[in-house]
């Protein structure tokens, strides 16, 4: 297959949803699209498998993966480093399938700069107190970490408006309707078009 897949880049505050909404839209393991799973040091929670959730990580194993330079982009977030592997992305890209990132604004900002036609989507919650209930809801982080997350959500947020999409995750089937209509829309673009028909429209332009 000649066609190249897209690359999506989610973020949010800590207890917005992405990594529900991600879930869901991966659910009937559709063959087209893929989320890239991340290299962490922070500690697995409760249910969250090892190269499923994330490749769980020493700090000194993480540090030699950067000076391989096998990170697409990394970061330092809530006092843990965060890294996306490079080979998965372009390998699963050059397979023609779309990559989700669920990665934080500075991984975004990275990502932007290798890959411009990269596609940003911001999760937003519907507000401040609705975050705050779904961090405790979700009952997997500590009482200190949830309060060091909730400190971080105004930051984080603030740079909402350097993504393409904003979706605000209220009704979780609205906001993930919302999602479905993205990945339509960034499939349908004329630069999206131009990469999945390529072999079309060099047929159909020639003279
Ligand atoms: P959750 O989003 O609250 O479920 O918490 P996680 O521990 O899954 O993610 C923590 C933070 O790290 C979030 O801001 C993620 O977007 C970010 N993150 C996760 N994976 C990556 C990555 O590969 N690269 C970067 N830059 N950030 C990541
Ligand atoms: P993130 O990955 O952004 O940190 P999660 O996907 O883990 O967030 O969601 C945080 C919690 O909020 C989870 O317990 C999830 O089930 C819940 N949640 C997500 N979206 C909604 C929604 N629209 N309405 C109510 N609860 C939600
Ligand atoms: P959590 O610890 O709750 O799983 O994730 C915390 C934050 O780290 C989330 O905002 C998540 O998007 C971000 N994150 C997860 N993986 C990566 C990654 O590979 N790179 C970057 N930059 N951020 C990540």
């Amino acid at each position: 297959m000649s066609a190249r897949g897209n690359l999506f880049i989610v973020s949010a505050p800590s207890g917005a949803g992405k990594s529900s909404l991600i879930a869901a839209l991966l659910q009937d393991k559709p063959a087209d699209m893929q989320v890239s799973v991340s290299h962490t040091t922070r500690a697995p929670r409760p249910g969250e498998t090892n190269g499923q959730h994330y490749h769980f990580v020493s700090v000194d194993q993480f540090k030699g993966l950067i000076a391989e330079g096998a990170f697409f982009e990394w970061a330092e977030v809530f006092g843990n480093y965060y890294g996306t592997s490079r080979h998965a992305v372009e390998d699963t890209l050059a397979r023609g399938i779309d990559v989700f990132l669920d990665i934080d604004w500075q991984g975004a900002q990275q990502v932007r700069k290798l890959m411009p036609e990269a596609i940003g989507v911001f999760i937003l919650p519907p507000s401040k107190t609705e975050l705050e209930r779904r961090l405790t809801g979700r009952g997997q982080d500590s009482a200190e970490v949830i309060a060091s997350r909730m400190a971080k959500a105004v930051s984080e947020m603030s740079h909402y408006n350097e993504y393409d999409y904003v979706i605000v995750n209220d009704d979780f089937d609205s906001a993930l309707a919302d999602l479905r209509a993205i990945i339509r829309a960034a499939r349908l673009s004329c630069a999206g078009q131009a990469r999945t028909h390529s072999d079309m429209l060099n047929d159909l332009l020639a003279e």
